[in-house]
């Protein structure tokens, strides 16, 4: 099976899912779109512990909106020269959890399609984004629990930096996957402007 056979689209898998690919759009800390597509793809191993978060999810009338999941090598340097800071983005020379298809980035949508407040934004590098840090409101506090209930309650495990961030409790096991789909528009990666 090849690095990409292990991919599967879990937009396409799994309709239940709110998709908010936050690296293709600019609303991202590199204030650009850096995927040139949202297509949203996880390892099939992180997709089996994700059906059973969406289920888990279901159950307490909440759904999962996925921020980020399977992420190109090409990106993750983008990323890394936008915010060298190894809390919250992970050195090239290790590779990051997602380009191996295991880490994905969600956050919860109520039954009225609000998101939960979390207290601070996806890819806030901020103390305030660590899961558990005691200046948070207790209505934040609550919300990043039930998260962390329904994530955990399939699977996955949580980071001590990102409330946001969920991943394989064998993720960095894994190996790193070429790059899948173009993921910077030509005039990015030069550097000119067409
Ligand atoms: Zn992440």
């Amino acid at each position: 099976m090849s690095n990409q056979d292990s991919l599967i689209d879990i937009a396409e898998q799994y309709p239940q899912l709110h998709i908010d690919m936050k690296y293709a759009t600019a609303d991202n800390i590199t204030g650009q779109p850096i995927y040139s597509t949202a297509t949203c793809l996880l390892h099939r191993h992180a997709a089996v512990a994700l059906a059973k978060s969406i289920e888990i999810a279901g159950i307490a009338g909440f759904s999962i909106k996925v921020l980020d999941a399977y992420r190109p090598q090409r990106a993750q340097e983008l990323l890394w020269h936008a915010c060298p800071n190894q809390d919250y983005v992970v050195p090239l020379s290790q590779g990051s959890n997602h380009t191996r298809g295991t880490a994905i980035d969600v956050t919860l949508v109520d039954t009225n399609g609000q998101d939960l407040d979390m207290g601070t934004h996806f890819d806030e590098m901020d103390e305030l984004s660590h899961p558990y840090h005691p200046s948070l409101a207790l209505a934040f506090q609550r919300n990043r629990l039930l998260l962390n209930a329904i994530m955990f309650g399939g699977g996955f495990v949580g980071i001590a930096t990102e409330w946001w961030h969920f991943e394989l409790p064998n993720a960095s096991e894994y190996p790193l996957l070429n790059d899948v789909f173009t993921n910077v528009s030509p005039a990015q990666t030069d550097g000119v402007l067409p």
